[in-house]
């Protein structure tokens, strides 16, 4: 096909601005925006120009852009981004003359219709951004901020990206869930029992982290996500447990880590400290979950009879390697009751009298050690009281390292 003819046939079927025929030709030859192209086909094609507003195909909506485009700068004047992306709904009218273009005049070398208002819109707006001295690139993947420009209303539409930031947690007292527990009488409504709170806990290690970071980039909200978490009795202790905070609609992006680690550790000492944070994207969030980390505990065990050192040893050394789990029974409504392969890598300890011991268990991740001990009538395979042939029972956990690779 000769691009003169197919441009002469396309100005035939109805009123079609430079930029709407030049797109139809858009990967022919380059260096030429689509209305240059588009004006010098019709030059050889030898047919008159419409005015732009009576183009059948795009109504006249790209004498909007640069309109539109200031109304983005605006939208966005008071926040830090450093990508950005435009999108655009077209009109029910304009999508239908695409198709009956591309069916009727289909060209080799053309172009969405959206790709080129995507592409104008954003070269406005780095014009605009340029003017005020500010610096931003596209980025389809991941933009920090995106607008969504609807060409029949003339809406726009901003999304901002979520900050995403590493690091790791220590909980020095016992008693604090990782995120906010609903009251269980109420669930979360408030009422009596939790003070009109709706809080089973009075904190969690989310509402002691969260609030520094959210007053640093003014973040509407935000969540904390760990990766694994101990239970509410047991202190995390050591290097601590990794976690991803994500902020949500952020104004600011680039933040004093250090500032709001001082601040968190400022105001929730005795309780949770925040080391190593960083900066980190999106996949961290995946990443983190699905760590599945070694971990070292410290457990302090009540026996029901008294117990020999040398049972002690005897025991620990017998419940080092697999062991089959089945989902403990305090977690059976939460958790799909499976028996789970676990394993024990290391467990040693010793009496601190003939009825307490103080263990330390290296073991792999998901290891339940509160059942581990307890046998958990027998849904724990083997188990420390098992072995012992007493009663056994966890009172004091701490995790002391959340073993990372
Ligand atoms: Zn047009
Ligand atoms: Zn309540």
């Amino acid at each position: 096909m000769d691009p003169i003819e197919l441009a002469a046939q396309l100005a035939s079927a109805g009123p079609i601005c430079d930029r709407c025929l030049g797109r139809r030709f858009a990967g022919l030859g380059s260096g030429l925006g689509n209305a240059e192209r588009g004006r010098s086909l019709r030059a050889a094609a030898g047919v008159p120009a419409p005015p732009e507003a009576k183009c059948w195909v795009c109504a006249g909506v790209f004498a909007r852009v640069a309109e539109w485009a200031r109304e983005a700068a605006e939208l966005v004047a008071d926040r830090e981004f450093a990508t950005f992306l435009f999108g655009v709904h077209l009109s029910p009218r304009q999508e239908a003359v695409e198709e009956f273009l591309d069916e009727k005049f289909p060209s080799p070398w053309s172009e969405p219709f959206k790709r080129d208002a995507n592409r104008e819109l954003g070269k406005a707006f780095e014009r605009i951004l340029v003017e005020r001295g500010r610096l931003a690139t596209v980025d389809f993947a991941r933009p920090d901020v995106q607008f969504t420009v609807d060409l029949e209303s003339g809406a726009i539409a901003l999304t901002v990206a979520p900050v995403f930031f590493y690091g790791r947690y220590r909980k020095l007292a016992r008693g604090i869930p990782q995120t906010h527990w609903p009251c269980r009488s109420c669930r979360g409504r408030g009422c009596a029992s939790c003070g009109g709170t709706g809080k089973q806990y009075p904190t969690s290690v989310e509402e002691l982290v969260l609030p520094a970071f959210l007053a640093a980039t003014g973040g509407t909200g935000g969540h904390l996500h760990g990766a694994g978490r101990e239970d509410i009795d047991a202190r995390m202790l050591g290097r601590g447990r990794p976690f991803v905070v994500e902020v949500k609609e952020p104004k600011v992006r680039t933040v004093d880590l250090e500032a709001i680690a001082r601040e968190v550790n400022a105001a929730a000492a005795g309780r949770v400290e925040v080391l190593d944070l960083r900066r980190g994207s999106s996949d961290l969030v995946a990443q983190v979950k699905e760590e599945h980390a070694d971990k070292r505990y410290r457990a302090r065990v009540a026996f029901g009879e008294p117990v020999s050192e040398e049972a002690l040893a005897r025991a620990l050394g017998a419940l080092v390697g697999e062991i089959d789990q089945r989902t403990p029974v305090r977690v059976r409504h939460r958790r799909a009751d499976l028996v789970r392969r676990r394993s024990v890598h290391d467990a040693r300890g010793r009496l601190v009298s003939p009825t307490e011991a103080e263990l330390e268990i290296l073991c792999g991740g998901g290891l339940y050690v509160k059942e581990l001990v307890s046998g958990d009538d027998g849904a724990t395979q083997p188990n420390l009281s098992a072995l012992l042939g007493v009663p056994a029972k966890v009172v004091e956990l701490d995790v002391l390292d959340v073993l990372v690779a």
